[in-house]
């Protein structure tokens, strides 16, 4: 089954009640990058890539697309095979993973349409059809976090995580305070995401006021001197998130004890055939993880759900989506859906989800 058409959509996702705010950024809108691959065979694949804004990791949406123009005509004619493909993608192009990411999504749709299964069962099966997620909130006041602390409990999540950094860190050590007030005792997991904004002596410092709330703190600093720095001083678990860009990366931190988990991206790291390996270095060293993108529709969402319903259920830290701030599905019918902090594993083949792509308009390229 070789790559026959490949065509390239820009379509803009708004924030429901935005913005989203993180210690560096502010979203009211996403500019998401969607691929339809079509084999030669007729059978359709779709993949999908989007950076939440250009400054939140090293990713921008018309990077994607650039980048996935660059590849294009160098794809034409490739099996349609994940590892294939990347193999042929690291020819085409140095680097860019996040917009390699989108093929590889629509490979693993194509691929288990073709073989007629879940993409869950080419990742190795699933454990469970009913896949844990959990709720970020964006940087806010203590008491409105305390509040959408309550509520998400309240709605059956397992795991909250709080955003902070870009203020004064009294606010953030407050709202940890407020939180852990609400859900102390109900078994609610904490993580506390500084999306790189806080110096290491507010990490320093908030590890230091709150040694009896037991959250983790995911990429507290900007880069991996920073979580070196701290590591050895602080009393909380460290996760690594946005530093984590590559499997070299995740090697290095998970073999050197620099990190006790990651927030992952699947885009991020490069895609499914990535991530899988990712999963299992993970598991090979007990580190929890989520199973997650920066944000995105249906289709991100599909391949983190089924790659997430593959991770050893201790160690899964949770699947987060972008669903909750979206309005609609590209899916009207088997749209992905949270429900009381859960996500169903869709059960069609390949990805389970199908894009009505009226939604889309024209492709800005096809090849
Ligand atoms: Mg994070």
């Amino acid at each position: 089954m070789k790559i026959a058409e490949l065509h390239i959509y820009s379509h803009d996702l708004p924030v429901k009640n935005g913005p989203y705010t993180m210690a560096n950024a502010e979203v009211w809108a996403l500019d998401t990058t969607l691929v339809k691959v079509v084999a030669d065979n007729g059978l359709v694949g779709w993949g999908e890539t989007c950076p939440v804004g250009p400054t939140y990791a090293e990713a921008h949406a018309t990077g994607a697309r650039a980048a996935l123009i660059e590849m294009a005509p160098g794809l034409i004619g490739t099996e349609a095979l994940p590892l294939a493909l990347h193999r042929k993608m690291e020819g085409l192009l140095n680097g860019h993973s996040y917009a390699k990411a989108a093929i590889d999504i629509a490979a693993h749709d194509l691929l288990g349409k073709h073989l007629g299964v879940p993409v869950c069962d080419l990742l190795g099966g699933a454990s469970t059809d009913k896949v844990p997620s959990y709720y970020a909130t964006g940087v806010g006041a203590p008491d409105e976090i305390a509040r959408l602390a309550k509520e998400k409990l309240a709605e059956g999540y397992p795991r909250l995580q709080i955003k902070v950094g870009g203020r004064p860190v009294e606010i953030d050590i407050e709202t940890i305070r407020k939180v852990w007030d609400v859900v102390k005792g109900s078994g609610m997991r904490l993580a506390v995401d500084g999306n790189r904004g806080w110096t290491t002596r507010d990490a320093l410092r908030v590890s230091r006021e709150c040694p009896d709330i037991p959250f983790i703190m995911e990429q507290p600093c900007n880069t991996i001197e920073d979580l070196q720095k701290i590591r050895p001083q602080v009393t909380h678990g460290i996760y690594m998130d946005e530093n984590s860009t590559s499997l070299n990366t995740v090697i290095s931190a998970a073999g050197t004890g620099l990190v006790d988990g990651f927030g992952m991206k699947v885009t991020r790291i490069g895609g499914l055939h990535l991530m899988r390996a990712f999963r299992d270095i993970c598991e090979a060293r007990n580190l929890p993880h989520t199973c997650d993108d920066s944000w995105g529709g249906d289709v991100i969402a599909a391949a983190c759900t089924h790659m997430g319903a593959t991770v050893r259920p201790d160690l899964l830290e949770g699947v987060w989506l972008a669903a909750p701030y979206i309005q609609g599905n590209y899916d009207p019918e088997n749209g992905i859906q949270i429900k009381g902090g859960y996500i169903g594993l869709p059960t069609g083949p390949g990805l389970g989800v199908v894009p009505d792509e009226s939604q889309f308009g024209a492709p800005v390229a096809s090849f």
